[in-house]
């Protein structure tokens, strides 16, 4: 990714530092000036791009979940990649996809499964979760709820995956996310982590990538 020149803002105009900040990186981030070039709803649609380049993620004519799918650049990404049926399932709305179904909602909801499986007409062939929950800003806590979420949608994943079907999920580095490497590895035949390109290198976001599940009996 090629960078463009330095944009540098001149005065905060009522703007908090970290807006400040955050304003800064947006407009000096090249994949941000490239999504919005390319037509891509976030800069994260990059990331599942990238991975799925070299993993192979989303099956062709396979049945995808994307859990946490605002604004729906990895949705975009799935319709792109010539996935059969899409649904994207998040608490905050989206924006129409053609291509793909949004279902505004939580994907812990104990009915969404089975609500899933009717509009597939059965199972999916990968879940791939970009999910976060709101951060504290406290490294310790924002480590556990993103954890917890990635065992919550892996919990999802395994009763709605088809036999063979892949799945991806947002974590942070920070310890525990080893043992969620373990139990993936009971259940999948290749499991990894992936920094993809795309992550900013100064955060400590990854993804598990869980390939080929071997469906429980
Ligand atoms: N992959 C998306 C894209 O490329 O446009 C960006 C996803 S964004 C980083 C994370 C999303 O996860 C947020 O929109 C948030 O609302 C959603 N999320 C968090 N917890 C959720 C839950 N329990 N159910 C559904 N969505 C959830």
């Amino acid at each position: 990714m090629t960078r463009a020149p330095t944009v540098k803002l001149k005065k905060a105009h009522g703007r908090t530092n970290s807006q400040q900040r955050w304003l800064n990186r947006q407009l000096n981030d090249p994949y941000v000036s490239a999504a919005h070039q390319e037509g891509w709803r976030s800069r994260a649609a990059f990331k599942l791009l990238e991975m799925n380049k070299k993993n192979k993620i989303i099956p062709v004519g396979g049945n995808i979940i994307d859990l946490g799918a605002a604004p729906g650049g990895w949705s975009q990404v799935a319709v792109k990649e010539k996935a059969g049926k899409v649904i994207g399932i998040d608490l905050l709305p989206v924006e129409k996809l053609q291509g793909a179904e949004i279902i505004q909602g939580d994907f812990t909801d104990p009915e969404m499964p089975e609500k899933l499986r009717r509009l597939l007409n059965g199972g999916a062939d990968a879940v791939i979760s970009d999910m976060a929950p709101n951060t504290t800003g406290h490294a310790k806590t924002d480590h556990i709820r993103i954890m917890a979420l990635a065992e919550l949608a892996l919990c999802f994943a395994e009763e709605i995956l088809n036999p063979g079907g892949n799945f991806v999920a947002k974590v942070l580095q920070g310890g525990s996310e080893i043992e969620l490497l373990n139990q993936l590895k009971k259940n999948f035949k290749i499991v990894k982590h992936v920094k993809p390109p795309a992550s900013r290198k100064d955060s400590r976001e990854m993804y598990v990538l869980a390939l080929g599940y071997k469906k429980k009996q």
